[in-house]
């Protein structure tokens, strides 16, 4: 049997694997992928952002139907819901987007393998009956739903987001276990669909790592919009039975539901993939091991995405891959951390970028606050989204410095793009102050922001 050559293999084509192969392939390497699923695109794609954000919006309008549009002076009479053509509207938007990948893989040349790759000892990679040698080989293999201690996951009823953002009908009770950014998502979009969703959290707080004062303005909102939460909920097992499933709790009562998501983290996905044979041995946390150039402790072979230590984010995966084909090819390549922002795809959404008020408070940064609010934004009532939402800009006391943005409100996602470019730059709160933001547009909260750092806010 013959064994292909490359100049770099990437083992899986999530958005940290498809994004390298694509940026080494523009820079002159020969560039094979390989992922073990037919649809290309990893969790992102297949089963996480992309079909979530799919529900999220189909759920929204749903609920908009339910009353909101009245305000607006339009009646919606016998508006019902088709769970089945909602769902294959965002089966239909996968397909598009990993029809995409593909693609652009084709397009930049990229040769693709289907199947499970698996290192030999001789750093070759094993593909079903093929081998590839590559001079470097980088692991993109992503992560995988984790679970608690006494809850098995392959249980009917026991449910990861995977089943989740595919059940054939509305739970008429959820209970989703963590109030992290995926028991927040998809138990907005069952509670909007119909579900009575409880929420169970083992902290004292929702969204730990993002700002502790959005996150409790956050809670608020939520639970007005119907999501119960029990904070301080330690579960320690679930049973299932015919009708539905029984979570049990450290010190309370057990908690019954037709079907329980289990949203707790996600693991590190290195099972299966032979690294044992080349020898590396992944950390205590399943993540595999890199220095600042992506390099695992076996020389040619990297590691980029989820599968090590960092936010699991898509965009951070992204830029990884970038930045570690980069540096292999030219030598250089750059990530600068702080410019990574994390969202929360609810209504209101949550964004964050920088450094969070409690990280500054606890690191004895001096630093100066600006707010405004979304209430004095002329968009935003024009829109209808004034009634909750706020910019804080977070910036140097001494040098101005933007140090950290925690926005919640409406498009919040999107507002926060400028800020990380802006901490990117290294600018101050004046030169956002400074930039002019077209009118009427919900991104002159974040000038307004900016300028009351300084005192100067104009519309409050
Ligand atoms: P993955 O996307 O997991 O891709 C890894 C790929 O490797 C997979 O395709 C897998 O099949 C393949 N693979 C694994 N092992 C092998 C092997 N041995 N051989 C061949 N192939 C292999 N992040 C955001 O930034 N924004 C969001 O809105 C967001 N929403 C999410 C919603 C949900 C429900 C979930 C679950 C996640 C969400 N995420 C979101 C997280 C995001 O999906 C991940 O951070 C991102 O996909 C990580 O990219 P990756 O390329 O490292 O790994
Ligand atoms: P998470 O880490 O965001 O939240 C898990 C929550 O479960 C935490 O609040 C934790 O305290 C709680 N928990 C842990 N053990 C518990 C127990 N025994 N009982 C009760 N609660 C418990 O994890 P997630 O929501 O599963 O998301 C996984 C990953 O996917 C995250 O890293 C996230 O970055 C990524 N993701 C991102 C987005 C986005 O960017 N919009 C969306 C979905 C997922």
């Amino acid at each position: 049997m013959s064994t292909l050559n490359f100049d770099l293999l990437v083992i899986g084509a999530g958005p940290a694997g498809y994004v390298s192969a694509i940026r080494a392939a523009q820079l002159g390497l020969k560039v094979a992928c390989v992922d073990r699923e037919k649809a290309l695109g990893g969790t992102c794609l297949r089963v996480g952002c992309i079909p979530s954000k799919a529900l999220l919006h189909s759920s929204e309008l749903f609920e908009q139907t339910q009353g909101h549009l009245a305000d607006h002076g339009i009646a919606v009479k016998g508006a019902a819901l088709d769970l089945k053509k909602m769902m294959a509207r965002k089966d239909g938007v996968v397909k598009t987007l990993t029809g995409g990948v593909a693609g652009l893989l084709k397009k930049n040349k990229v040769k693709v393998f289907h199947g499970t790759a698996v290192f030999n000892p001789d750093r070759t990679v094993a593909i079903a009956d093929q081998t590839v040698a590559a001079t470097h080989v980088l692991i993109a293999t992503g992560s995988v739903a984790a679970s608690l201690p006494g809850v098995d996951l392959s249980q009917d009823r026991v449910d990861t987001s995977t089943d989740a953002i595919a059940y054939d009908r509305v739970p008429k009770k959820l209970v989703v276990i963590g109030a992290g950014v995926i028991g927040l998502e998809l138990g907005s979009v069952w509670r909007r669909l119909g579900s009575e969703v409880t929420v169970l959290e083992y902290l004292d707080r929702i969204l730990p790592g993002m700002d502790s004062e959005l996150a409790k303005e956050a809670r608020k909102v939520f639970e007005k919009q119907g999501l119960r939460f029990e904070l301080g909920s330690k579960v320690t097992g679930v049973k299932t039975t015919k009708a539905g499933v029984s979570v049990q709790r450290d010190g309370a009562d057990s908690v019954q539901a037709d079907r329980v998501l289990v949203a707790v983290g996600r693991k590190p996905n290195t099972a299966g993939l032979g690294l044992e044979a080349i020898g590396i041995t992944p950390n205590a946390r399943g993540q595999i091991e890199v220095n600042p150039r992506f390099k695992t402790s076996v020389d040619g072979v990297y590691a980029v995405g989820d599968v090590i230590p960092g936010p699991m984010l898509a965009h951070k995966a992204e830029e990884e891959g970038i930045a570690c084909v980069e540096m292999i090819a030219t030598g250089h390549g750059h990530l600068d951390y702080h410019t990574i922002a994390s969202v929360v795809y609810t209504d209101p959404e949550i964004a964050s970028v920088g450094r969070t008020e409690d990280e500054l408070k606890q690191d004895g940064v001096a630093y100066k606050v600006g707010r405004f609010p979304f209430a004095a934004n002329g968009r935003a009532r024009a829109i209808d989204v004034a009634d909750l939402g706020s910019v804080k800009v977070l910036a140097d006391a001494n040098t101005d410095r933007v140090l950290g943005v925690h926005i919640i409100g409406h498009m919040a996602g999107d507002l926060i793009a400028e800020c990380g470019t802006a901490i990117a730059y290294g600018a101050s709160s004046e030169d956002i102050a400074r930039s002019c933001h077209a009118h009427p547009t919900l991104s002159e909260t974040v000038k307004e922001a900016a300028l009351a750092v300084s005192g100067r806010a104009i519309h409050i």
